[in-house]
């Protein structure tokens, strides 16, 4: 398990065992606790803000807090680098088409993991697992263009209802702040 396709962790490979069991234990106690204070909000399924924000992964960035978000508000659809996949249209279609949502906002960040990997990961895991992706590892070099591309690749998809109102961010990990990417 040495090649390049691996980013490196501290994690240990049979997962994150403590005293206190493995991390998703962790997270089924902390939802008994969370399911114990919760009442149901008596909500249905479209979002208040009728918006859906596309983000980057990364653990830095939570985004119902730096955006002032509610339950219920956006829906939130992540994958590493927040990059626009055909999986990512597929949600934006469904938001918009059935659930009501308009407008889109699409974030990526400082210090991003995507900025360091290139089509060599996928070459390197062919090479090691004997199987080349069906996906595109969609590394970029320069964030604000990625973030520009991915507004294009939205306001240009015919499977969408709403692309009057596509903007585009790159969130500063160190300040916490929004700078905006002005469209091609
Ligand atoms: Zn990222």
């Amino acid at each position: 398990m040495t090649t390049s396709a691996q980013i490196p962790s501290d994690v240990p490979s049979e997962g994150a065992i403590t005293a206190d069991g493995t991390v998703t234990d962790r997270l089924v106690d902390a939802n008994g606790r969370y399911a114990a204070a919760f009442t149901d909000p008596g909500m249905d399924a479209r979002p208040v803000l009728h918006v859906a924000v596309v983000a980057c992964m990364d653990a830095r960035l939570d985004l119902h807090a730096a955006l002032g978000l509610e339950l219920g508000d956006c829906h939130t659809i992540r994958n590493a680098g927040g990059v626009v996949t055909d999986d990512v249209i597929r949600s934006l279609t469904i938001s918009q088409r059935a659930l009501g949502t308009r407008s889109v906002v699409l974030i990526h960040h400082t210090g991003c993991g995507l900025e360091s990997l290139t089509e060599e990961f996928r070459h390197d895991l062919e090479m090691e697992v004997g199987q080349r992706p069906s996906w595109a590892v969609e590394g970029f070099r320069d964030v604000d263009q990625d973030v520009r591309q991915s507004i294009q690749k939205v306001r240009t998809s015919p499977f969408l209802l709403h692309t009057d109102d596509v903007r585009g961010f790159v969130f500063d990990v160190k300040t916490g702040l929004l700078r905006e990417i002005t469209p091609a």
